[in-house]
């Protein structure tokens, strides 16, 4: 196994795409070695798993590029104790890079084809800490609450007031805020033991929306 095409694309996607964009955290880049990328991606577009782009999935959404999903892991700062909530759960790979890093990860999908896809993806792969929900993100997820880290991988045009709420004292919450299919802000914010917030615009990014349901 260890030699196959797609696992020496892998290593390379990690050495010019993550650590040499400035990802260091050593269990992150760890984590971005290990999970096969291209089984989270449709037959059709396999070749192009380790590409630097996003790539289609189906039902007009994408699998984000790696580097980003690298830095927004990054950027939330995982604990092997934290319990994650993720609102997009697209092909999955962004839960199975975080199941690597934490507790438990709860993850939400909007679109149920693409839910049902992810969760026999992250269950063929032994991600035994992932839960899969089709449902609408713009709420969280209330019983699983509060969450030590959230990341959203579509952007909503305002932050969702229930994210906010269900981000325990000390949690993370990265977020693409801005107009639909334009440019948007990476926002991490972070909630203070008080309880108060501070927002950091990291960079400029463009995600599919966060679209409500029909
Ligand atoms: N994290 C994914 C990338 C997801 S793309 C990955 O690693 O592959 C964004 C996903 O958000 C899409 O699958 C889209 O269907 C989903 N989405 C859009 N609006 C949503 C909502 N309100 N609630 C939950 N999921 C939503």
């Amino acid at each position: 196994m260890s030699d196959s095409p797609y696992d020496n694309a892998r290593e390379t996607m990690v050495r010019e795409q993550i650590a040499a964009r400035g990802v260091a955290n050593p269990a992150v880049v760890a984590a971005l070695r290990f999970v096969p990328r291209h089984l989270f991606v449709p037959q059709a577009e396999r070749d192009r798993a380790y590409v630097d782009a996003p790539v289609p999935i189906g039902h007009g959404q994408t699998i984000s590029q790696p580097y980003i999903v690298a830095l927004m892991t990054e950027l939330v700062r995982p604990q092997s104790s934290d319990r994650v909530l993720e609102v997009g759960t697209g092909s999955g790979y962004q839960a199975a890079v975080l199941a690597q890093l934490v507790s438990h990860v709860y993850t939400i999908e909007l679109e149920e084809t693409l839910g049902r896809r992810a969760e026999e993806v992250l269950r063929e792969l032994r991600n035994d800490n992932v839960t899969v929900r089709i449902g609408d993100g713009y709420a969280g997820w209330s019983e699983h609450a509060p969450f030590d880290i959230i990341i959203v991988t579509a952007a909503p045009e305002q932050v969702p007031q229930p994210l906010l709420h269900q981000l325990k004292p000390g949690g993370r919450l990265i977020v693409p805020v801005g107009p639909r299919f334009s440019v948007q802000q990476l926002q991490l914010i972070e909630k203070d033991a008080a309880g108060d917030l501070t927002t950091r615009n990291v960079s400029a990014v463009m995600f599919v929306p966060l679209r409500r349901p029909q």
